[in-house]
């Protein structure tokens, strides 16, 4: 792990201006309000990455307290059982609270606190972005407002119990429709009131700069642990043929892809959610489906579901973490270069790929994670046994206990 020590920030060709413009998708569309705190954030991000005790911080809590690396580990009954290419998975959901996130909620916090921050605040939908900055709170000693949904509190009971365990405090926000968006709306006020004393933890690679690049930056771990396990396993100088990651915002997938991106001959794919019926209106989260539509929506330009009036639309996937009508403005730039490749799979196709999984491997994978498998399991048959698949389990299923036990007989 010598080697990554010192790579946890590195820049390749898809970098952004200094204003995080990706191309033309990225920016910060926001109110002139939250301007001054953007800037502060910028500056002080950019000092932090440049300052050797900030990295070995980081690393020194994703290894001792993350349980970094997560192992990157031959799915070999999965492999003989498709017949095809190799698949290895990297298995995320054995880290620290069981998914990718706390990646870049450790290195968002470690951030506040350099500002001086007392508390972070955040926004929930499904909660699971709640409970991993909660969870950061916790152990860095800083206090924490969670915003979430009337109707999403009423959904998410769990959830809601972890976070005010971990000692946050859930803030009910029952506007509008007592969702995701109206709790965004709800913090980003919070935020407004109180820019000095508190720090926004952003929960995915998206938002107004440097959130998409911060969080990228701090996920960007995976791919750096996967290129060097993987050689491991293959050889010296290896790479793998095929990277696939599921993406809501897509933070677990940049994370995956961002070590690989100046190597063409790796080919990258990230799996939408196809929901019930990716081609009909309201029943999927598939942004770079048929006919991609640009808008600026929560601070970004970016590649938006939404209607001929700009209206965000409604989504659907099985899937809390995939469920989102925007995806982050690096994959909006990957795919119009042409350099990553974005695929469907339907809420029934994640579920038998859960199944698949659990039964070859005993690894349970979250929902959002088997839909990466899913594409896997169509894809590895159509290649040569030389060829490899890296899949990313971004986080494990048991959180998806009342989902799978409603839709499984
Ligand atoms: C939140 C979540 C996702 C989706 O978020 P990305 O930012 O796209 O990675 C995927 N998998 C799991 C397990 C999650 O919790």
């Amino acid at each position: 792990m010598k080697s990554s020590m010192k790579k946890l920030f590195f820049k390749t060709q898809y970098e952004p201006d200094e204003h995080g413009h990706f191309g033309e998708f990225g920016g910060q569309y926001v109110p002139e309000l939250l301007i001054p705190a953007l800037e502060e954030l910028t500056q002080a991000y950019e000092q932090a990455k440049a300052d050797p005790s900030f990295v070995a911080t980081v690393h020194e809590v994703f290894k001792n307290y993350v349980g970094r690396p997560s192992p990157l580990y031959f799915a070999e009954r999965l492999t003989k059982q498709l017949g095809g290419a190799k698949i290895f998975l990297k298995n995320e959901g054995l880290n620290h609270t069981g998914a990718h996130k706390i990646n870049h909620c450790v290195g968002q916090a470690l951030l506040a606190q350099r500002l001086g921050k007392t508390r972070l605040i955040a926004e929930t939908g499904a909660g699971q972005h709640g409970v991993a900055t909660a969870t950061v709170a916790a152990k860095f000693g800083l206090h924490c407002t969670v915003h979430m949904g009337a109707v999403d509190v009423q959904r998410q009971a769990p959830n809601v119990f972890w976070m005010q365990q971990l000692g946050a405090e859930v803030r009910v926000v029952h506007d509008g429709s007592q969702t995701l968006k109206d709790a965004v709306t709800s913090a980003l006020q919070d935020w407004m009131t109180d820019p000095i004393g508190s720090y926004y933890l952003l929960g995915s690679a998206l938002g107004p700069h440097p959130y998409p690049v911060m969080v990228r930056d701090f996920q960007s771990i995976i791919g750096i642990e996967v290129a060097e396990q993987f050689q491991a396993y293959e050889g010296q100088g290896s790479v793998p043929d095929y990277l696939v990651a599921c993406v809501g915002g897509g933070s677990n997938a940049i994370g995956l892809f961002n070590a690989f991106l100046d190597d063409k001959q790796v080919k990258l794919i990230g799996v939408e959610a196809g929901g019930r019926n990716p081609n009909q209106v309201g029943e999927h989260a598939t942004r770079l489906g048929r006919q991609p539509q640009v808008g600026v929506i929560e601070g970004y330009k970016s590649f938006f579901l939404q209607d001929d009036d700009g209206n965000l639309q409604p989504t659907h996937s099985v899937s809390a973490g995939l469920d989102y009508p925007g995806i982050g403005p690096e994959h909006a730039y990957l795919y119009q270069q042409g350099r990553a490749q974005y695929v469907a799979v339907t809420d029934v196709q994640a579920v038998q790929a859960f199944r698949a999984l659990a039964n070859t491997e005993g690894i349970v994978p979250a929902l959002e994670s088997a839909h990466a498998v899913a594409y896997a399991i169509q894809l590895a048959p159509t290649l040569p046994p030389k060829k490899t698949i890296v899949v990313n389990i971004s986080g494990r299923g048991d959180k998806d206990y009342f989902i799978l036990r409603e839709l499984i007989h």
